[in-house]
C-alpha cells in the first residue's frame, strides 16, 4: 500500500492553485452572515433564502501566457455569477496577487445586493485574476487580459454578464476585453463591458462615478445627522479611483481631508491636505510615497484619528474588531467592498458610529455602468450633466428608502439595504419559479 502523502507533500501538490488551499480571511463567510441577518425580515420569501448562499455559476479558468523572457506562466482566473434572477450578471474584474475564489464569490454576492438595493436591472457577478499587474510588462498584461476574456467568453456577453473595472483594472483593460470578445464574435460588441474609454462607447462621468457616489452618500448621511460636509474632517484609506476622486470631491465641497493612505504611504496633516497636489503627485509617481504636503503616520494611529467621515476605499476586511474599538469617526462611508467585518460592524453600531454600507455608498460606479450599457444598446449618448443628474437622483432615492427601512425596523443601514435588495431578488426568484 502506498503511504499517504504527508501534509507538506500534499500542500506541495496543491501549491499554485489557491482554490485548493483555502486560507483565512474568508469574505464569503462575512457575506453569508450578512444574508443571515435578513432572515427575520423576509416573511414568506424566507423559503428562498438559500438561493443567496449558493452562487449560481462559478467558472475557474487557467490563463497561460508566454512571458517576455520565453518562459510560460499560468495565472488563476475567475468569473462568478452569483445571481441572475433580475437580469444579466454585472460586476467588475479585479487584478490582484491575492485574489481568491472565496473573495470573488463574496464580491459577486455584494454586487447582487448592490444592484438590487439601488434598483438596477442586473444580477450580480465578479471576476478576477491572481496577478500583480505591476509585476508584468504591458505586453504580458495584454496577453493575460486577452486570454482571460477568451476563456470567460463562454459565459459573458451584453445580455448575459457584463464586466467592468475594479481594483487593478481600468479603462484600458476594458478596451482590450471589448476588443477580444468582439474579435471572437466577429462583430463589435461595445455593451459587453462597461468602464470603457469614451471613444469605444464609454460613458461620460463613469470614471468619477464611484467617488461621486461615495461623496453623495456621505453628504446624505451628514444631512440626516446635521453634520455638514463644509468644514468636516475627513480620513480616506485608498487613493485610487474611488478614494482619490472621493477625496477631491470632499475637498472641493469645503471639507478638510486630514489623512490619506495608499499601498505606498499613510499620511496626515491636521491642517488639511492639499488634495489636488496629492493627486498630481500620484499621477506623476504612481503613489503617495514622497508627497511633501503631509507627515507619515503609523497605520494603526491612522485608524484612530478623530474625524467626522472615515472612508475606507481600499480592500475588504480592513475594519476588524480590534480597529473598530479605536475608531473615532462619526460616520464610516464604505467606498471599498466589504471593508468592515460583521463583528466590527456590531461594535461600530454599539458605539453609535453610523456605517453607510458599501452596497449603497459605492453603488455610483455600477449605476453609471448601467447608464453606459443603456447608451451602448441605443447608440445614443448623454451629456455629463444628464448623467450626473440621473446618478444623483438614484443615489438619493436609494439612500432615503434604505434610511426609512432602517428607522422603521430599528436595524443598521447595511441590514436595511440587504432587506430591500433581498426582497427584490427573492421576489424575482419566486415569481420565475424553479426550472425544471
Ligand atoms: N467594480 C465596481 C463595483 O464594485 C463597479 C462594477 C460595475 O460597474 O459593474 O461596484
Amino acid at each position: 500500500m502506498t503511504a499517504l502523502p504527508n501534509t507538506d507533500q500534499a500542500s506541495a501538490r496543491l501549491a499554485g492553485l489557491s482554490y485548493l488551499n483555502p486560507a483565512a480571511p474568508e469574505p464569503w463567510a462575512s457575506f453569508v452572515e450578512q444574508i443571515e441577518r435578513v432572515r427575520p425580515h423576509l416573511g414568506a420569501l424566507e423559503r428562498w433564502i438559500e438561493t443567496l448562499k449558493h452562487p449560481k455559476r462559478t467558472l475557474i479558468v487557467d490563463v497561460p501566457i508566454e512571458r517576455d523572457d520565453g518562459t510560460i506562466a499560468h495565472y488563476e482566473g475567475y468569473r462568478v455569477q452569483h445571481n441572475l434572477s433580475r437580469g444579466p450578471g454585472k460586476g467588475g474584474i479585479r487584478f490582484h496577487p491575492a485574489v481568491t475564489l472565496n473573495e470573488v464569490m463574496a464580491l459577486a454576492g455584494w454586487m447582487t445586493v448592490k444592484n438590487a438595493a439601488v434598483g438596477l436591472p442586473f444580477g450580480g457577478a465578479k471576476g478576477g485574476i491572481r496577478v500583480d499587474p505591476s509585476s508584468v510588462s504591458k505586453g504580458e498584461l495584454q496577453r493575460i487580459t486577452r486570454r482571460f476574456t477568451s476563456e470567460i467568453g463562454i459565459i459573458i456577453g451584453p445580455d448575459r454578464d457584463i464586466p467592468a473595472p475594479d481594483v487593478g483594472t481600468n479603462e484600458m483593460t476594458m478596451a482590450v476585453m471589448m476588443d477580444t470578445f468582439s474579435m471572437n464574435r466577429g462583430g463589435t460588441a461595445t455593451g459587453v463591458v462597461t468602464g470603457k474609454p469614451i471613444a469605444l462607447g464609454g460613458s461620460l462621468g463613469r470614471k468619477e462615478a464611484t467617488g461621486r457616489g461615495v461623496f453623495i452618500a456621505a453628504r446624505e448621511a451628514g444631512r440626516h445627522l446635521k453634520l455638514p460636509i463644509e468644514g468636516a474632517r475627513v480620513v480616506v484609506q485608498g487613493f485610487g479611483n474611488v478614494g482619490g476622486i472621493g477625496a477631491r470631491l470632499f475637498h472641493e465641497a469645503g471639507a478638510k481631508v486630514i489623512a490619506v493612505a495608499d499601498h505606498t504611504a499613510t499620511l496626515v496633516n491636521e491642517a488639511g491636505i492639499d488634495i489636488p497636489a496629492a493627486l498630481a503627485h500620484v499621477a506623476a509617481t504612481g503613489g503617495l510615497a514622497g508627497f511633501g504636503g503631509a507627515a507619515s503616520i503609523d497605520i494603526e494611529d491612522f485608524w484612530q484619528l478623530a474625524c467626522d467621515f472615515l472612508v475606507p476605499a481600499a480592500l475588504e476586511g480592513q475594519i476588524t474588531e480590534a480597529r473598530a474599538n479605536g475608531i473615532r469617526a462619526k460616520v464610516v462611508v464604505e467606498g471599498a467592498n466589504g471593508p468592515t467585518t460583521p463583528a466590527a460592524d456590531d461594535i461600530l453600531r454599539e458605539r453609535g458610529i453610523l456605517v453607510v454600507p458599501d452596497v449603497l455608498a459605492n453603488a455610483g460606479g455600477v449605476t453609471v455602468s448601467y447608464f453606459e450599457w443603456v447608451q451602448d444598446f441605443s447608440s445614443f449618448f448623454w451629456t455629463e450633466d444628464e448623467i450626473n443628474a440621473r446618478l444623483e437622483r438614484i443615489m438619493v432615492s436609494a439612500f432615503d428608502a434604505i434610511w426609512q427601512v432602517a428607522a422603521d425596523k430599528r436595524i443598521s443601514l447595511r441590514t436595511a439595504a440587504f432587506v430591500i435588495a433581498c426582497h427584490r431578488v427573492l421576489e424575482a426568484r419566486a415569481e420565475r419559479g424553479l426550472y425544471p
